[in-house]
């Protein structure tokens, strides 16, 4: 990716989180507040679930576009997480970064692994619930599924969890509304910096200086 002298490069974030944390609603509600941040559709494998739309909460493929697109070198990371694979398209992301805009990745830490490689540039963010007992009560839900289902996704969150200290921020999701504006606050401060802040505000500068 080459990047003229003048022009503001956007910031790439990775979000994990383990399920039940909360990430998407997090993310959502940032969003809301943030308009201007660019939230990367990835592609999966996995079966759409009711209310999901494609194209707009995942590119849903079947495994033979997928592993097509794998071998095109059309991902910038991709994982398999519980039997599905999922991978984050890299022209779309290579764009908008280009264009200054800043990109927010919502991936596991496997492919969070891949892009820090690839990109050390990047900042990347994981978000705790505030106890265990909560993460139970929130990957129960509404107690249609059954202790075994249950059980699983309380060892696969423990597992996204060990990978926690690989991050650069920690959220930890206990009161929403705090949660949301601390979320908020990492990419505003990110913003606020004067590398970045020299090119955004360069007019003013200039009138400023005279
Ligand atoms: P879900 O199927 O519940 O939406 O997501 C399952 C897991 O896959 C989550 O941890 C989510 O962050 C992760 N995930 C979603 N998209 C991608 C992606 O493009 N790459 C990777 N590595 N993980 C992803």
């Amino acid at each position: 990716m080459t990047q003229s002298k003048n022009t503001a490069k956007g910031t790439l974030y990775v979000v994990s989180a383990p399920s039940g944390a909360g990430k998407t609603s997090l993310l959502k509600a940032v969003l809301e507040r943030m308009p201007d941040l660019k939230l990367s559709i990835s592609h999966t494998t996995r079966q759409q679930r009711p209310g999901e739309v494609d194209g707009s909460d995942y590119h849903f493929v079947t495994v033979e576009a997928f592993k097509q697109m794998l071998d095109e070198g059309s991902f910038l990371e991709h994982a398999e997480v519980f039997g599905n694979y999922y991978g984050t398209s890299k022209i779309w992301l290579e764009q908008q970064l280009q264009q200054g805009h800043d990109v927010i990745l919502e991936i596991d830490w496997q492919g969070a692994r891949q892009v820090r490689k690839l990109m050390p540039e990047c900042r990347s963010i994981f978000i705790l619930p505030p106890s265990q007992q909560e993460l139970l009560n929130r990957l129960t839900g509404r107690g249609q599924d059954s202790e075994e289902v249950i059980q699983s996704r309380m060892a696969a969150a423990n597992q996204e969890i060990t990978h926690y200290d690989e991050y650069d921020y920690l959220v930890i999701n206990d009161e929403f509304e705090e949660a949301s504006h601390q979320l908020a606050s990492i990419f505003t401060a990110r913003r606020l910096r004067l590398q970045s802040q020299k090119i955004r505000q360069a007019a003013l500068i200039n009138d400023l200086l005279g």
